[in-house]
């Protein structure tokens, strides 16, 4: 049986990919250009044996970079809830699509079931409901979509045909210009609003362009609030937005790819206070839960909008039961993974309880970082309470060159960010699989090799 001995294999690599990680955090990256010098990356035309094929295999796995580490914090995921993995192994072994309950029997109902507690989580109505979309871009597209034909139903058929305007702050996810040009909206109908000093999106700023957009003729039509802005993870005010809007024909939809999860902690949802004012609301599993990539979830109010803008029939594929249970009557996808089931294997497990405390101990080791770096006079500091990512710059070293090389020679996997006219470390402290130490950790990783490089500029 071939796929009995794939499932060794896996076994085989999995559990030493698993002890490398803890001897190595961070692998030495291949420059791009030796890799298919490095790794037997062709792809020939006879088969390999037994033996090649494992070690071809086993050689690209060994040298991918390592997320799941306590070394890595370069993007808004890390580390590996193992229940979730779990899930994911499954979903992969049973190989459904999500389009129909005929394909995805259970599957759909793990699906709706998430959803629904999601929405009741928030506090949307009965008739709110949701989908899993491929990732956050995506959400934040489904949530314009949507947005763009509640304001006129006839865009379905006839298109985009006036100005219609969008309202973001400036420091929003950069999908948001992508969307509007899938939109047919376009990318001159952004109204990048200015934040405040926190970083937050100006409230009066949005107030009085709207107003003026009005005045000029245009349609205001869709408003995107953050809850944790992509760099320095800060909350726009849901409720101030809500009030400049309420009177107005807008949709309000809250971006919470990033730290939307933290409505599961009764100590941090009041970050998205107002929420269930909005129409719609997106947020990354994979993110702040350490859900496999990708894990996104939107949730509306009222799921005629839902229907309206991404139901489509085809004979060919909707058979049997009701639209409701036919989930491809509210996805982007026609085809679509089950991105459902990892998610609902890590909730069965640690429950409703066991997610909230995922949200604090992140907030909890961004205060242990933030503790560090506010103490330590070589650290300038650039981010704020209420944030899971802590902004610095170390002895005033230039952080994009900090880094690079910090990535070039494997110490540490960590990216930099800016606000106003400030560049910095962003140091995420998303994975849950981290412990206190492994903050300080890092910190005495960083300065250990700023103090070596010193020393090595100064032998030459
Ligand atoms: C990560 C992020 C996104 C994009 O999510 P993807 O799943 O990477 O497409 C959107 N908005 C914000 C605020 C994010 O941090």
């Amino acid at each position: 049986m071939q796929m009995q001995e794939d499932l060794s294999l896996f076994q085989k690599i999995a559990t030493k990919l698993l002890q490398k990680e803890k001897e190595n955090g961070v692998v030495k990256p291949i420059p791009p250009k030796e890799l298919l010098n490095q790794l037997d990356l062709e792809l020939q035309d006879e088969a390999l044996s037994e033996e090649n094929f494992e070690k071809a295999l086993t050689d690209v796995v060994y040298n991918t970079p390592r997320t799941s580490t306590s070394l890595f914090f370069n993007q808004l995921f890390g580390g590996r809830q193992s229940k979730g993995t779990l899930g994911e192994l499954i979903a992969a072994m049973l190989n459904n699509s999500m389009y129909t309950y005929k394909v995805g029997g259970p599957q759909v109902g793990i699906e709706k079931n998430i959803i629904k507690k999601v929405c009741e989580l928030i506090g949307y109505s009965e008739n709110a409901d949701g989908t899993f979309p491929p990732g956050g871009s995506m959400s934040n597209f489904m949530a314009l979509i949507m947005a763009r034909d509640a304001h006129n139903r006839k865009i379905k058929n006839e298109g985009v045909s006036s100005k219609m305007i969008v309202y973001t702050s400036e420091d929003s996810h950069y999908s948001i210009q992508k969307n509007t040009t899938f939109a047919g909206i376009g990318i001159n109908q952004i109204r990048n609003i200015k934040t405040n000093a926190n970083g937050q999106m100006d409230v009066d700023a949005l107030a009085q362009q709207i107003a003026e957009d009005e005045e000029a003729g245009y349609k205001p039509c869709f408003v995107n609030a953050t809850a944790g802005t992509t760099v320095l993870g800060v909350f726009d005010d849901i409720k101030a937005i809500h009030n400049v809007i309420k009177s107005k024909d807008i949709w309000l939809h809250v971006d919470g790819a990033y730290c939307g999860a933290a409505i599961f902690s009764d100590q941090y949802k009041h970050l998205l206070k107002g929420l269930e004012l909005t129409d719609s609301f997106s947020f990354n599993a994979h993110k702040m839960l350490g859900v496999p990539l990708s894990c996104s979830i939107i949730v509306t109010q009222d799921k005629a909008n839902l229907k309206h803008s991404f139901a489509c029939d085809a004979n060919y594929l909707y058979q049997t039961d009701g639209d409701d249970y036919n989930l491809g009557k509210t996805s982007i996808q026609c085809g679509r993974r089950n991105d459902a089931l990892k998610f609902w294997t890590l909730w069965k497990s640690i429950g409703t309880k066991g997610l909230e405390q995922l949200v604090d101990k992140q907030f909890h080791l961004a205060n242990v970082a933030l503790d560090y770096v506010k103490n330590n006079s070589d650290y300038t500091v650039y981010s704020d309470e209420d944030s899971v990512s802590v902004c610095f710059n170390y002895k005033g070293i230039n952080p994009k060159l900090l880094c690079n090389s910090l990535y070039e020679d494997a110490e540490l996997m960590v990216g930099y960010g800016s606000f106003n006219e400030h560049t910095f470390v962003r140091l995420v402290t998303v994975n849950t699989c981290n412990e206190e130490e492994d903050i300080l950790n890092f910190f005495k990783v960083l300065e250990a090799y700023v103090e070596k490089k010193q020393l090595a500029e100064v032998n030459v």
